[in-house]
């Protein structure tokens, strides 16, 4: 017996009847996109090693546990990309998109891949829907609340609403170094109370420590008392017309200050969304400033903001009454014999050159089971050609809503059922 394959670990398949709410939440996506003024981007899935190193930072879970190797071909390793800044960052760069316009206002839409221990709603292919500004002193409030804004105006646009805006500032990057000073000093006696990895992490990536899930983490998290000291006076200001931009939005948000984001690159603004519906992987995405990216990966001083949302996570959380019945079918052919079967061959051309969507059985069966098949395929209209139809040069056309029957010559069929789709649909 042959071997049978499955599916690799941590992955899906998106069936057929599962794409039209993947279709919905891309095209409202877009739509969204379209009226804040961002334009589509596409990178490979893949990139050298070396950029994601250097870009996400080589402390990050992302790139230490997570990055999947392609081949190691010498210095040049490529990895599939967990995530779609770096890229987009190393494209702006190579293409002097800096030089070519104030801003950059992207956005991509595809498929990331970590190396994670699989578990509801943490996959090791999954969908990103991302958004990138980026511009030379381009840093502004009003841009970080507009970003903001979007992520959230598009979660809504799918019928979500159990949503929670999180926000927080890291500050500049001087400031950002004070607060890992100030969180070593202050964490320094309680490493022991630490789990193993926040252990590691107080030498490699203090900010880690502080959204660990471990209880005991989050007790020694809860007795700090670091404030926002850290903060020079200038970054403060900066936050403050933050929030005061997105109240004028009337975006909802609360301000956590445990909140720092994994990644090396954020400065200033960091910002997460959860829904609580979605249990323990309860972000469904997530974003923020990263000024020095650019500068970091060889390019010019150039400030950007950014997020990225998931889509598996969004489809989780979705009202079931959002997500989409399968797509119907406009015209399904019942053919009731072999003469009949080389008109409805003849028809099946007609009505797709009308550009409506036309189906029939490829081998003559009984009236009952072609019947079934166009419920099945939910045509709007059924064309039936039996011998006494075509005796008329006529087709009989049910409307499969209403049940109502009539019949039409075989030469008006394509236009006549044009006319009736286009007063439905
Ligand atoms: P991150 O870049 O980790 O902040 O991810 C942004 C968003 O992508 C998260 O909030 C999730 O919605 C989604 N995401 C990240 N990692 C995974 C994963 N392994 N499986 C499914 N979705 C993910």
């Amino acid at each position: 017996m042959s071997k049978k394959f499955s599916l690799p670990r941590g992955t899906s398949d998106i069936l057929p009847f599962e794409m039209p709410s993947w279709q919905f939440i891309e095209s409202k996506a877009r739509d969204i996109l379209k009226f804040y003024n961002y334009k589509e981007f596409r990178t490979p899935v893949f990139e050298e090693t070396g950029l994601f190193k250097r870009s996400l930072g080589q402390t990050s879970d992302v790139v230490n546990k997570q990055l999947l190797e392609l081949a190691s071909d010498k210095e040049d390793t490529l990895s599939l990309r967990p995530e779609g800044t770096a890229a987009i960052v190393r494209s702006y760069i190579e293409n002097s998109l800096d030089r070519k316009e104030a801003i950059s206002k992207l956005f991509y839409i595809g498929p990331m891949f970590r190396g994670e221990r699989p578990q509801k709603g943490r996959l090791r292919q999954f969908h990103q829907i991302g958004v990138e500004a980026l511009g030379v002193a381009t840093s502004s409030p009003y841009l970080d609340s507009e970003v903001m804004a979007l992520s959230v105006n598009i979660l809504k646009s799918f019928g979500l609403n159990n949503f929670q805006l999180k926000i927080n500032t890291l500050g500049a990057p001087e400031d950002k170094e004070e607060f890992s000073k100030q969180l070593r000093s202050e964490l320094k006696s309680s490493v022991d109370e630490l789990c193993a990895d926040c252990q590691q992490r107080f030498e490699r990536n203090v900010f880690r420590i502080l959204d660990c899930k471990n209880r005991g983490c989050k007790r020694v998290v809860a007795g700090l008392s670091i404030g926002d000291s850290y903060l020079s006076a200038e970054s403060k200001v900066y936050y403050e017309d933050v929030k005061k931009a997105l109240r004028s939005l009337n975006v909802d948000f609360v301000e956590d200050s445990n909140l720092v984001r994994g990644l090396d690159y954020y400065t200033h603004t960091v910002f997460e969304i959860s829904d609580s519906s979605l249990g323990s992987q309860d972000a469904l995405g997530a974003g923020g400033r990263y000024n020095n990216l650019v500068s970091q990966l060889g390019g010019a001083e150039v400030d950007a903001v950014g997020f990225a949302l998931g889509m598996e996570r969004i489809l989780l959380a979705m009202p079931k009454e959002q997500i989409l019945a399968e797509d119907t079918l406009d015209i399904y052919i019942v053919n009731m014999d072999e003469q009949a079967f080389m008109e409805g061959f003849r028809l099946l051309n007609v009505f797709r050159g009308e550009s409506l969507s036309a189906d029939m059985s490829y081998k003559i069966s009984s009236m009952k089971s072609q019947m079934r098949a166009a419920n099945k395929s939910k045509a709007k209209y059924v064309v039936i050609l039996g011998e006494e139809e075509l005796k008329n040069g006529e087709a009989t056309v049910k409307n499969m809503a209403s049940s109502e029957q009539e019949r039409i010559p075989l030469q008006m069929v394509g236009k006549a059922l044009k006319e009736r789709l286009n007063s439905i649909n």
